[in-house]
């Protein structure tokens, strides 16, 4: 008790001594503080404390407090003895970690925010203060380290240096409540960013990222994100609701020169949502809505840029109610296919048909495959969907080869994801084994992205399956971030021209340079060019004029079914 007040009256003679009132004057004057009270009060407080002995060897901590177990994960017991260093695990190479060096070598204070690690080996971002503790000479026979975690407070992407999702919502926050106009949200994705990082390594990856933050942090917004790997979130005060498409059409504008990264230079699409609301509207709600909005713009070909509209919330419930309900799809055989008949350019015969995926889903009736694939593959449902829709496919062609003359090839798509989580070839050897289907029957789609230089067991795969005689074919040619030069070092029979080279090939010159070059490239190769998506008469001659053999396209027919498709094998 009379320490209590001993402590008490000291704080009194500061409060009455304003004018000389300094920190430093009133440590210096204040009388040894109670260790029992000392020790409540570290106690009480929700920052970490630490405290070190620098005159020992090593500098070991010799006290922490409860807030610093709890932040750390380490016990007192655990902690005490060490030097505070082993809090940065191994990962020494930080700039503020010098700034701490030389401020414990001067004896003075520094506060900077450090990468460190709690017991469990997860990552925290340690804001630190450090102060030193002196004793009546001055010296600083300890110090003090005050630990707040801020992993989450301070808002702010690291690789780009944007704010983080956290750090948006506080400014939308913050915006609100100030601001009478309208606000607009935009939210970005880089398309198949997947492919650069395996395509080119993390590093160029990460290099996109940052260059993509550079552009939209020049943006005139009121906030620029990083919400997502690759998602960006921009926020703009609109005084016309109206000139919301023309201000993302400004944003787009900005990514589309290419970009230069180590080792490639890139032309990067964006898919982008908007959504504009008032400034005082709650904004989680209008993240969400540009989210909802940008879900849309992904699934278009094209990803043009897409306005939030209230069906496409129930859109994006949807799209989990299918990611749910795809997982008994297969079971309760409301899946099946469409076949795509493929036509010899020159005689018209019919050499192929693609086999395209439908879904009847009891609810919301046949589904294409745009709708569902992609959350397929999110959910790994693919892998199942694969496995059922090449038996029967592989099935279908025994069936329709059996008493053919010249039998046809049946083209299948498969999901990189198979590729990479499925030995493809014990695979298809069983398939083929089942079913009575013969291996140069077969042909398996894969767009481009497979094609990108990490080849290791894919390539491996490729060169089995070829080996065996099925034949490999890349889809959407020409639409990925891939370089051309990785055709020759993959064993491929085929790629398919994208369908957008081909649309308009009779009106656009830039078009029809590209679809010459992609089908002299497979003539030089000795791999068969197919067109897709050929839909007139002068697309078809032109793309036969080039020299491709292949077409498929509405021109001849859409993807039939089985019935309709039977006419088709009964005709040639
Ligand atoms: P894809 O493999 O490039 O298939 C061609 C798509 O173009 C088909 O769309 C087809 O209906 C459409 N198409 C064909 N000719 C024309 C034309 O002349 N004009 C236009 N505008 N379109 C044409 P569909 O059936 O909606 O399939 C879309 C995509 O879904 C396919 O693109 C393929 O990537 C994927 N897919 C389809 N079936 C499967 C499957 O069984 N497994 C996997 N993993 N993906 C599949
Ligand atoms: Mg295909
Ligand atoms: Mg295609």
């Amino acid at each position: 008790m009379a320490r209590h007040q001993a402590a008490d009256r000291s704080v009194d003679a500061a409060a009455s001594e304003p004018a000389r009132w300094s920190p430093r004057g009133w440590w210096a004057r204040r009388p040894a503080i109670p260790p029992e009270a000392a020790a409540r009060a570290l106690a009480q407080v929700s920052d970490g404390v630490l405290i070190a002995d620098m005159r020992q060897q090593g500098h070991p901590i010799v006290e922490v407090n409860p807030a610093f177990e709890v932040i750390t994960g380490y016990p007192a017991a655990e902690a005490i003895g060490k030097n505070c260093r082993y809090l940065q695990g191994s990962d020494r190479l930080q700039p503020e970690i010098a700034e701490v060096r030389a401020a414990l070598q001067e004896g003075r204070g520094c506060s900077v925010t450090l990468r460190n690690y709690r017991r469990d080996g997860t990552l925290f971002r340690n804001a630190l203060r450090l102060v030193p503790l002196r004793n009546k000479a001055g010296r600083a026979t300890h110090f003090m380290g005050l630990i707040r975690d801020v992993t989450h407070a301070a808002g702010i992407d690291r690789l780009t240096g944007l704010l983080d999702r956290y750090g948006l919502l506080d400014r939308l926050a913050a915006i609100g409540a100030g601001a009478p106009a309208s606000l607009l949200l935009i939210k970005l994705d880089i398309v198949r960013f997947h492919d650069v990082n395996s395509g080119f390594g993390y590093d160029a990856g990460d290099a996109l990222l940052r260059a993509a933050a550079s552009r939209l942090a020049a943006l005139p917004a009121l906030a620029v994100a990083r919400v997502d790997t690759n998602s960006f979130a921009l926020a703009f005060e609109l005084d016309d609701p109206d000139g919301a498409a023309g201000t993302v059409d400004e944003v787009l504008d900005i990514l589309r020169p290419r970009f230069l990264l180590p080792g490639a230079s890139l032309a990067v699409k964006f898919a982008a949502g908007f959504a504009v609301g008032a400034t005082d509207a709650d904004p989680l709600q209008l993240v969400r809505q540009a989210g909802a909005a940008l879900q849309r713009s992904k699934a278009q070909a094209g990803h043009a840029p897409h306005a939030f509209a209230a069906a496409d919330e129930r859109e994006a419930r949807n799209r989990i109610r299918l990611a749910s309900e795809l997982q008994t799809a297969v079971a309760n055989q409301e899946l099946f296919f469409h076949y795509q008949p493929q036509v010899d350019l020159a005689s018209g015969d019919l050499v192929g048909a693609e086999a395209l995926l439908r879904w009847d889903h009891g609810a919301f009736g046949l589904q294409p495959p745009d709708r569902f694939i992609g959350v397929a593959e999110e959910t790994g449902a693919i892998l199942e969907i694969g496995a059922w829709g090449l038996r029967t496919v592989a099935a279908y062609a025994a069936r329709s080869n059996r008493n053919r003359h010249v039998p046809i090839r049946f083209a299948f798509n498969v999901s990189a994801l198979e590729f990479t989580r499925r030995d493809m070839l014990a695979f298809v050897d069983r398939v083929l084994d089942e079913t009575g289907c013969r291996a140069e029957w077969l042909t398996l789609e894969l767009t481009e992205n497979l094609m990108l230089p990490e080849p290791g067991p894919v390539r491996r795969a490729f060169a089995d399956l070829r080996q065996r005689g099925v034949e490999l074919s890349i889809d959407d040619f020409g639409t990925g971030y891939s370089n051309l030069r990785y055709l020759e070092s993959f064993p491929l029979s085929e790629i398919k021209v994208d369908r957008s080279f081909v649309r308009d090939v009779a009106d656009s010159p830039a078009k029809r340079v590209i679809a010459e070059s992609i089908v002299k490239l497979g003539a030089a190769l000795d791999i068969r060019v197919v067109a897709e998506g050929i839909e007139t008469e002068a697309e078809r001659a032109i793309m036969r004029t080039l020299g491709c053999s292949v077409g498929q396209g509405f021109l001849f027919a859409k993807p039939l079914d089985e019935a309709q498709f039977q006419t088709w094998l009964d005709r040639s």
